[in-house]
């Protein structure tokens, strides 16, 4: 059955977040030779609705206001509501991302539809569009269906593949004009923490340091392992908590979940909050001094050992393979 999918693409910093590519890659396989259509918002984005086309949208849809610069869930939940008014989808996708996760659910009540979060997977069996996600912290999946109105779902960065690039695709971009009003919350400035290099939730290569790694200085041979191997730094609450490093990189439970191609796990005891946020990335790679550390349960490839002794090695190892 062909449906007509919007998807949402999300933009940080004047560039598209890769999860958008992903949501496109979803919706492709929802419309099942429908359309894709893709919503940009923001204030000067046109320049990237090609983009968009070039990973799969049919066609895009631009809603331009100087108070949509940064996301607000009011202005944001009225410019989605008018490209869905006037594009009447049959399913809707977003990334699962802060953003995503704070606007779905607000759009899923105005639409009276069901909302399936954290989509790790998606296919068409029997004529459904079957959704998979993980529950129980990732140590089951379950699969999902919309049974009834519109399909509704935020897809996990990192977990669908995004279509090939591919230039020669075109499509037509339009502008639809909305009046932002009655905003109750106005965002004046974003001012980046901690946040250089790769962002951690759509990085495919993670170092991650716990509190075995003892002071913020610790951290500095994990980061120069991270930037041999193009990834983001990583943390267990333990390390955030003993102020070694900044919440914004605390994984598991209570902080991001993360699914990259490669998770290093250096100085972390694997407890079950932690395991929460990293146990469904690819492969995983753990350094601990203790044989018996609940890490090695999940890891791949585990290495008993100081990690300031092994951090250091591979990151030359790797420096050796011009990664
Ligand atoms: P530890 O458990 O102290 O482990 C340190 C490890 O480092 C040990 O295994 C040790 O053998 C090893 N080590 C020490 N020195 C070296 C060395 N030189 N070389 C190699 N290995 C070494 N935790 C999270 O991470 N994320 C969450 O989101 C989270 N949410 C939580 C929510 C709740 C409600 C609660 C109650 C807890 C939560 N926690 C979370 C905390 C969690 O329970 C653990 O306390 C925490 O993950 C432990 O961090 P850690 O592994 O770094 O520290």
């Amino acid at each position: 059955m062909a449906r007509k999918v919007f998807v949402l693409g999300e933009i940080r910093d004047q560039f598209l977040r890769n999860v958008s590519f992903e949501a496109l890659a979803a919706g492709k396989i929802i419309s099942e030779g429908g359309e894709v259509v893709a919503g940009l918002i923001g204030e000067n984005v046109r320049t990237l609705a090609n983009d968009m086309i070039y990973y799969g949208a049919d066609r895009v849809v631009i809603v331009e206001d100087e108070k949509l610069k940064y996301y607000s869930p009011d202005g944001y939940s009225q410019a989605v509501m008018a490209i869905i008014d006037s594009e009447k989808p049959d399913a809707i996708i977003f990334g699962h991302t802060a953003l995503g996760k704070d606007l779905s659910p607000k759009i899923a009540a105005k639409l009276n539809a069901g909302l399936i979060s954290d989509a790790t997977a998606v296919e068409i069996v029997g004529g459904n569009v079957v959704f998979t996600r993980p529950i129980y912290s990732g140590k089951a999946f379950e699969k999902k269906i919309i049974t009834d109105g519109i399909i509704f779902a935020t897809v996990r960065p990192n977990n669908i593949p995004p279509l090939e690039k591919n230039e020669s695709r075109s499509g037509e971009v339009a502008s639809i004009s909305v009046e932002i009003k009655d905003l109750r919350t106005i965002v004046r400035e974003v001012v980046q923490n901690a946040a250089e290099g790769v962002d951690l939730s759509e990085a495919k290569v993670i170092v991650a340091g716990g509190r075995g790694v003892k002071s913020a200085e610790g951290f500095e041979p994990l980061k120069e392992l991270a930037s041999v191997l193009g990834g983001a730094v990583g943390a267990s609450r333990g390390a955030c908590d003993a102020n070694y490093c900044d919440y914004s990189l605390q994984i598991g439970q209570t902080g991001k979940v993360v699914t990259p191609d490669l998770y290093i796990a250096c100085g972390i005891s694997g407890a079950i909050q932690h395991l929460a946020g990293m146990s469904n990335s690819k492969v995983i790679v753990a350094i601990n001094k203790d044989p018996e550390a609940n890490i090695f349960n999940v890891a791949d490839y585990g290495i008993v050992g100081d990690l300031f002794e092994v951090v250091p090695m591979l990151t030359e190892e790797f420096k050796k393979l011009k990664i």
